[in-house]
């Protein structure tokens, strides 16, 4: 289940052609997480760049990235590179 919805500042940017090769990598993985963002996201809409976050949770040094639009909420669901390998919203 997704959580932690908040208010957080974004840590950088990274190009359209780094996010979607981030999340290829992750949901290629993780058969798993390829279902669950495909369940639980809109596809984004076209951008040349995306924010990037930190990842919240603790002794995690993972990037979250943009996966898509959270169905039916007004946030950007993200998911982290990292050793936690969470999902969240932003
Ligand atoms: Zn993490």
């Amino acid at each position: 289940m997704t959580s932690n919805v908040g208010q957080s500042y974004p840590y950088s940017s990274e190009t359209e052609a780094e996010r979607s090769a981030a999340i290829a990598g992750l949901t290629g993985a993780k058969e798993d997480l390829a279902t669950k963002v495909a369940a639980e996201t809109t596809p984004l809409d076209a951008r040349d760049r995306w924010w990037t976050w930190k990842c919240p949770t603790s002794g995690c040094r993972g990037i979250l990235h943009a996966a898509g639009y959270a169905r039916d909420l007004h946030a950007v669901y993200v998911v982290c590179d990292g050793t936690c390998g969470k999902t969240f919203l932003r």
